[in-house]
């Protein structure tokens, strides 16, 4: 019989060849794996040089382009990451450098480089209001209609050039004409709304719904201003986030919470339709799974309906209270279209949609309701969510919803 030997490591029962004996110096194979593995872990961490590839670079221009660079591969270097997102950097950008990052896109355009100047013009895009009709030109020339988001708001020049494609490319053609939603675009849409069922979803990804009459109604707001963490915010203005009720999910049996209370203040600065504050209510936990509606009124009442939670649920914790609060100044309503980082919390504006757009059916009314807000809980902790809170905005105006998506 062939002797074997216990391996070394204190909770490993397995036995082991005197050769392997030889080789690992008492320990089984997985054990001396795991052994390599943790030593290696150990030397990176303790020889990692922490890199700054922006140290000394103030030309904006040159900051967004390092940091669309891919990080460094070499597992010793660590990337120092960039304190501010590329839409942040671009919202400070001076005219003549937003020209110029203009004319870089239109550059990496030509030399093929079509993530890279996306990205530099989407971060643009959401910033600022500039006008990027010389790129949308050159997107044009080059068939290049993968972000509709960059034709938000585009001349009629542009306009008309798509509108000539709608014949030979429609399907390419319609989501960028649903972010340019002028007159004609409505009138164009409202005319092929039976031929083209995909519409109501290009329309919805760019925040708007044609009504029975042909009419466009809008669903979010140009008005919009970031929820920021509490301890980087001088604001005083009333508005609060996740707050707990003193009422309990019926369904679930967790504490229901207000995600934003928007005060009056805010309310006017944001020109929302209210007398009152909105308070915006849900359970945290039920709402991942379902459409959360609640009435506005005095009493609050709550109409949810039941959902089966699955078992993993029991093991959520609930979200950081009062974490957020409104920043002082307005933002670009652009600013969280496409994004996937932080700082995307908001009041007004256009949600970030980690997945289709999607805008509830009003359980008053059955109208379609409007964006409001949304609370990403990567501003709260490690995680990447994102709750949508809307409103019957046009309907009988009574209730709320929150719905939430994932990546
Ligand atoms: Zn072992
Ligand atoms: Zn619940
Ligand atoms: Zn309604």
């Amino acid at each position: 019989m062939v002797e074997r030997f216990p391996c070394q490591a204190p909770d490993c029962d397995a036995t082991i060849l005197e050769a392997t004996v030889r080789k690992t110096g008492g320990f089984c194979m997985p054990c001396s794996q795991k052994q390599k593995r943790l030593e290696r872990d150990l030397y990176i961490r303790s020889n990692q040089k922490v890199v700054n590839r922006f140290e000394n670079i103030t030309d904006p221009l040159e900051i967004l382009m390092l940091m669309c660079e891919p990080p460094s591969q070499d597992p010793l270097v660590k990337d120092v990451i960039y304190p501010k997102s590329a839409a942040e950097l671009c919202s400070s950008l001076s005219q003549t450098d937003a020209a110029r990052l203009i004319d870089k896109c239109i550059s990496l355009l030509e030399t093929g480089h079509f993530s890279i100047s996306i990205e530099l013009a989407e971060a643009l895009r959401r910033a600022t209001t500039v006008d990027l009709s010389k790129l949308q030109a050159k997107l044009l020339e080059l068939n290049e209609l993968d972000s509709p988001f960059l034709f938000a708001n585009a001349n009629a020049r542009i306009r008309d050039k798509l509108l000539r494609r709608i014949h030979t490319d429609p399907s390419g053609v319609f989501p960028a004409l649903a972010w340019i939603c002028d007159s004609l675009v409505v009138e164009t849409f409202n005319r092929w709304r039976h031929e083209y069922a995909e519409l109501t979803q290009y329309m919805l990804e760019a925040g708007w719904e044609l009504t029975n009459s042909g009419e466009r109604r809008n669903l979010c707001s140009d008005k919009c201003v970031q929820l920021v963490p509490v301890q980087n915010s001088s604001s005083t203005s009333g508005s609060c986030c996740i707050q707990e009720t003193s009422k309990k999910c019926v369904n679930c049996g967790r504490v229901l919470i207000v995600l934003v209370d928007i005060g009056k203040q805010l309310i006017d600065e944001l020109q929302l339709d209210a007398n009152e504050n909105i308070q915006v209510i849900c359970c945290e936990f039920c709402s991942m799974f379902t459409t959360w509606f609640s009435e506005l009124n005095d009493r609050h009442e709550y109409r949810n309906t039941q959902v089966e939670l699955p078992g993993w649920s029991l093991t959520l914790s609930p979200m950081p209270r009062s974490a957020l609060k409104a920043a002082k100044d307005l933002r670009s309503p652009y600013f969280a279209v496409g994004d996937f980082g932080k700082g995307l919390s908001q009041i007004g504006g256009y949600p970030t949609w980690l997945q289709t757009a999607r805008y509830p059916k009003c359980p008053g009314c059955f109208s379609t309701m409007s964006f409001l807000l949304q609370v990403s809980t990567s501003d709260l902790e490690d995680s990447d969510g994102i709750y949508h809170g809307f409103k019957c905005s046009d309907g009988c105006r009574r209730f709320t919803a929150v719905c939430y998506q994932r990546t």
